[in-house]
């Protein structure tokens, strides 16, 4: 969730809060660029173009009738552009110290406001809630229109689009990159309002989410029988597909399995009736969607396409939000490009070689082989690619819970579990000197600074008498986030470059972390059929995500077409889309035509437009891993995350040699496959 808010607020830079009635903007006519323009050539000569039309266009595009007439705009410009380069270096760096004082402190702010709702403080007043959600940095959009600070930046900082990085970065120094990053600060003026009706729409959607139910209990077999504890409750689709998963090689599974799946295409085409969702009180049988009261059958209707609703009232926002981003107009473009900033064309080059490759195919006939039956639609979720089961969980809890007692015995161990992974002592020290260890409320989380001097927090899970495996596994993983956000902060050249180039190239880093957290414990490493096995479960649950991101951004593309559809419309058009990528990548795996399962995720109607980030972690993942066999693990990592927050296409180049590719995944698993 955290996140999808950074999707949603891209830049703590552009949260407006306009709230006065929106003045005429584009009152900067053609002529009038024009003059500013001719003004700025005679001063600076011919040499200085290109700078000079894209800083004019850029305070134009964004110069609104409270910020001055005409005259005021050519004057602004005339007076602030700035030619010389040793002045614009000195611009560029108070810009760049009071972005991170800036950004650095306000984070810090944020984060200790919320501690009351993060760290495990006892019971949650009242005013917790009202100080978590304040943010303090909600006007700094609109005092830095007011004080013209934004029309200093985009007059002498040019903004590429993604196209034009990756035209022209790879010819670019670092202070380029740095520059250009500078010229990404302001991207829009969108209105508070609109950021304000946007947060109200994703509240809604995730509400109606979160209180998404099933009483499994009161489902009910075609001989009115229930499989499931009364008591057991499950949240759509994150509780359901859990316990799918958790129904392989069980007595009784296969059955419960396929009463799941019934399920979930009801929800996916609205045939649940509204009677059974978040309530216990009528009996269902989701094969012939009868609900009954006791035995006797009562009448029913159907959820009404709330579902498609929600997915429509995002897309009426982000349409409005659609004339704050010139250069990123569609909701599709920001997601792709802004955010992700890898060209929608290529991520799905890369999904779709997995897709249709042999590797799938096989993995496919091997999982047949080892459920002894034909493969159902939900296999899509098999999860028997897991260790022997020779560790038990309880054995794990038992020696984590002993080797860390205490919130201190974990992190005082943090040195020396990053000198286990190969980072040697000195920066093992000034790494874990930059991060610190807090109880969560929740499973877990990590949370970078934003200027050096602060520390990272690793959030993680403590019971009573200390950690157990789960929370180990999970702190694992948060560290791997905390040892990123450390190099990327204090080691990149640039702050303006800090950080990464999207969530992807974190959770890469974090998944490094994580596969080896059983070593860290003092067992060997992983045997090379547990490391096959988890090459084949990663390659797996990825051809499963890969076609529901694909169902996601192709609803985008086709709500863009549609602009005057109805709830009703979204839904067939969204079964519709799930038939066809099912059709094209699943149904020979699988030998049945026609499924909607793709759909039944729950992001596509609270995080749009996410879906693809997760598949690209693995990605990146396996090619980080590729890279790094025989080398000096901590010295590479340290390198690699120090190049910071520039194109994904450069940042691979950089790190591995190569541009963002499936092969190392698809070579691990060609290997895996020969093993069995
Ligand atoms: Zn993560």
């Amino acid at each position: 969730m955290k996140h999808f808010l950074t999707f949603l607020l891209p830049l703590l830079f552009i949260i407006a809060c306009n709230t006065k009635e929106k003045s005429g903007s584009m009152t900067i006519t053609e002529s009038i660029k024009k003059q500013a323009l001719d003004s700025l050539l005679n001063r600076h000569g011919e040499i200085n173009r290109y700078r000079i039309e894209k800083g004019v266009k850029q305070v134009a595009s964004l110069w609104q009738k409270e910020d001055g007439n005409a005259d005021d705009f050519i004057t602004f410009c005339t007076e602030n552009f700035i030619a010389d380069s040793s002045q614009l270096e000195t611009l560029f760096l108070k810009i760049s110290r009071n972005m991170e004082i800036l950004s650095g402190n306000f984070t810090r702010m944020s984060l200790q406001l919320r501690e009351p709702l993060d760290l495990e403080q006892g019971p949650i007043a009242p005013v917790d809630l009202i100080f978590g959600a304040y943010n303090p940095a909600s006007h700094l959009s609109d005092d830095f229109f007011k004080n013209k600070l934004n029309f200093h930046i985009l007059l002498n900082f040019p903004a590429f689009t993604l196209a034009e990085k990756l035209e022209q970065g790879s010819g670019w120094n670092r202070r380029q990159w740095a520059y250009a990053a500078t010229g990404n600060i302001v991207k829009s003026r969108e209105p508070a309002e609109l950021q304000q009706k946007l947060s109200d729409v994703a509240t809604a959607a995730e509400t109606y989410i979160s209180e998404y139910n099933i009483y499994m209990g009161t489902l009910v077999n075609n001989n009115m029988q229930s499989l499931f504890p009364v008591d057991k409750k499950l949240i759509s689709h994150w509780g359901l597909r859990d316990e799918l998963k958790a129904n392989y090689n069980v007595p009784g599974g296969f059955e419960k399995q396929k009463m799941i799946f019934a399920l979930m295409n009801r929800i996916i085409n609205q045939e649940i009736p509204a009677k059974v969702i978040n309530t216990n009180q009528y009996q269902w049988n989701p094969f012939t969607n009868k609900i009954y009261e006791g035995t006797r059958e009562i009448s029913s209707n159907r959820e009404e396409d709330v579902r498609y609703q929600h997915i429509l009232n995002y897309y009426k926002l982000f349409r409005q939000q659609d004339a704050y981003y010139p250069q990123y107009p569609t909701v599709i473009a920001r997601a792709f490009e802004m955010n992700t900033q890898i060209p929608r064309e290529t991520v799905e080059e890369l999904f779709k070689k997995i897709l249709s490759s042999k590797e799938v195919r096989e993995t496919g006939r091997l999982i047949e082989k080892r459920l002894g039956r034909k493969l159902e639609p939900f296999d899509i979720w098999y999860n028997g690619f897991r260790s022997d089961g020779t560790l038990q969980e309880a054995e794990l809890d038992r020696i984590t819970l002993s080797k860390y007692p205490t919130i201190n015995a974990f992190k005082n161990d943090l040195p020396a579990i990053l000198v286990k992974l190969g980072f040697d002592k000195e920066k093992a020290a000034y790494l874990t000197s930059r991060i610190t260890v807090d109880p969560a409320r929740g499973s877990g989380h990590a949370t970078g600074a934003l200027m050096r001097g602060d520390v990272a927090h690793l959030r993680t899970r403590f019971t009573d008498k200390g950690m157990n495996y789960k929370g180990y596994n999970i702190a694992i993983h948060e560290f791997g986030h905390n040892v990123e956000q450390t190099i990327s902060l204090y080691d990149v050249d640039y702050y303006m470059l800090n950080g990464v180039p999207n969530t992807a190239f974190t959770e890469a880093l974090a998944f490094l972390f994580q596969e080896r957290d059983l070593e860290l414990l003092g067992f060997n490493k992983n045997s090379e059929e547990q490391e096959a096995l988890s090459v084949l479960n990663i390659l797996w649950n990825s051809y499963e995500i890969m076609g529901v991101a694909l169902v996601d951004d192709a609803l985008w593309e086709w709500l863009y077409n549609h602009p005057d559809a109805q709830a009703a419309d979204v839904r067939d058009a969204v079964t519709t889309i799930a038939k066809e990528i099912w059709n094209k990548y699943y149904a020979d795996v699988f030998g049945v035509k026609d499924q909607v399962i793709l759909a039944i995720y729950s992001h596509m109607i609270s995080y749009p437009l996410y879906l693809h980030s997760y598949p690209l972690g693995h990605i990146i993942q396996f090619q980080l891993k590729d890279f790094l066999k025989n080398k000096d693990f901590g010295k590479e990592i340290e390198r690699i995350y120090s190049i910071g927050s520039i194109t994904p296409e450069a940042w691979m180049l950089n790190a591995v040699g190569n541009p963002l590719s499936v092969d190392p995944l698809l070579k691990a698993s060609s290997e895996a496959l020969k093993k069995f």
